[in-house]
């Protein structure tokens, strides 16, 4: 390998570019990574971490209100000092983008500060800096980015990748799309106070998720006071004097301060060189991999959301590992995309894994359901309306357990938990055999004994 400057070139330092770059340097292989912007990539500059700080932000303006409940008074209204959160959210973000690349450099990794763009299979050029280097092994972790329609006006609209930097909070805003970013970024906005209108081209948000999720979750959102138009295709932005004008195939204009897009991210494959290389997109853009993330090019891999398999930071992490220990460890490692826990940090959020109701009534012949609906102790004592919905779905046959569903406070948290029963094939009977933890909302989904047919579930509502 030594006709090479590196064993290994990482484009991209997010979080799948990272983890297999610092496993390879730590065997002592000559590992570069090229990043074009800052290091730590979507999840820690412009996705997962700031969004999370945005929404323990916004969570509170609800906490106030069980506050009271409780018998808290707060004197005057409570206000949220925007300025304030960003000046810390904006230090933290660059400390957490210090460790990542202190961590690269103690594992022996250089760093290059700089667009890489292939000159050929094995060269890269390091783009501004008149440098090129070789590699004998490639990898594109180059994650994804924004995709906004091609509507009349559409630069007037901002991405999320600006929802993190606004100068000021708009005081009414318009969130399009109805899948994670624009569920999550409602909430954030209107618990911090905004006037926010979210709008979604389809009958019901959150397409792919289990139908009683969707329902649920719109329900809740309702009661929380923000505003959902569904069924409503967005299609022109006018600026007009006192703010944008958004117009609708269906229904009346709606004006607003700010107007921000949330339908979808693409793969970043732009400026890349990738013909220069032989490397094959698939049919969606994509880069192709085979189950251990190597292209159609023998010394070139690709993990994360440039592969547009699963996108989720955590995904990408576990694609990186694997990469790193089959080619630098001697270990052959496939990541196993089946029954991947997720969660939209929506108010209150949402946690899922396994199959929904539909996908397994589709792939299985006998589908039970296990459902509750109830209202969490904290919120009732509070005198709030809120619920929480809980839902198994089992396969009748085996009794195994396919999907599990929660929406409500900590969904998350139990999700990742319950992802492990679920991964691990265990049955209904075996879940059903763990003894509760009282009180929880947890306790619910191990006391889940009634079993629901369609009719029922219907009937229910
Ligand atoms: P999603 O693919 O989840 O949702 C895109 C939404 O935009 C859909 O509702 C889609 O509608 C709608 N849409 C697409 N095109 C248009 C259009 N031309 N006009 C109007 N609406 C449109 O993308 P996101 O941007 O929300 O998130 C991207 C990915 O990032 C997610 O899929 C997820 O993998 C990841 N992510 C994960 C998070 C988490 O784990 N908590 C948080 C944020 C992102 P339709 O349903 O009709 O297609």
């Amino acid at each position: 390998m030594a006709e090479y400057d590196y064993d290994l070139f990482v484009i991209g330092a997010g979080s799948g570019g990272v983890r297999a770059a610092r496993l390879a340097a730590m065997t002592g292989a000559r590992v570069a990574v090229a990043e074009e912007y800052r290091i730590g990539g979507t999840c820690v500059i412009r996705g997962c971490v700031p969004k999370k700080f945005m929404v323990y932000a916004a969570e509170f303006a609800h906490d106030f209100e069980i506050a009271k409940g409780f018998g808290w008074s707060i004197p005057g209204e409570p206000t949220f000092d925007w300025q304030k959160f960003l000046n810390h959210k904006d230090a933290e973000i660059a400390r957490l983008s210090g460790i990542y690349a202190a961590n690269l450099a103690k594992a022996g990794a250089d760093i290059f500060q700089a667009k890489a763009r292939f000159l050929d299979p094995h060269t890269i050029e390091l783009v501004g800096k008149e440098k090129t280097v070789t590699a004998a092994k490639i990898l594109i972790a180059t994650g994804g980015r924004p995709k906004l329609p091609e509507i009349p006006g559409i630069e007037h609209a901002i991405s999320s990748n600006e929802a993190f930097h606004l100068h000021d909070l708009p005081k009414r805003i318009l969130v399009v799309g109805g899948g994670y970013i624009a569920v999550e970024f409602a909430g954030i906005f209107h618990g911090l106070g905004v006037d926010t209108t979210l709008v979604y081209r389809g009958h019901n948000i959150l397409r792919g998720f289990d139908e009683d999720v969707r329902a649920h979750l719109a329900d809740e959102l309702g009661k929380r006071g923000l505003k959902v138009v569904l069924s409503c295709q967005h299609e022109r932005i006018d600026k007009g004097p006192n703010g944008f004008v958004s117009h609708m195939a269906e229904g009346l204009p709606i004006e607003t301060d700010q107007v921000m897009f949330a339908t979808g991210r693409e793969p970043y494959v732009e400026g890349l060189g990738l013909e220069a290389a032989g490397v094959a997109l698939n049919a969606g853009g994509a880069i192709a991999v085979d189950d251990f993330s190597r292209t159609n090019v023998e010394h070139i891999w690709a993990v994360g959301d440039v592969t547009d398999r699963v996108n989720l930071t955590p995904v990408a992490i576990r694609e990186g590992h694997a990469f790193a220990e089959t080619e630098f460890y001697g270990r052959p490692t496939k990541f196993d995309h089946a029954d991947i826990a997720t969660a939209v940090f929506s108010q209150p959020p949402v946690g899922v894994v396994g199959l929904t109701e539909g996908q397994a009534r589709h792939a299985f012949k006998k589908v039970d359901i296990y459902r509750t609906a109830f209202r969490p102790m904290k919120v009732t004592f509070a005198g709030l309306p809120e619920r929480t919905l809980m839902k198994l779905v089992v396969d009748g046959e085996t009794d195994r357990i396919l999907g599990c569903h929660i929406v409500g406070t900590d969904g998350p948290e139990m999700i990742q938990l319950a992802a492990i029963a679920v991964k691990a094939g265990l049955t209904k009977a075996q879940w059903d055999s763990t003894c509760a933890l009282h009180p929880t909302a947890a306790e619910e989904l191990v006391t889940l004994r009634e079993k629901y047919t369609p009719q029922e579930l219907a009937a229910a509502e």
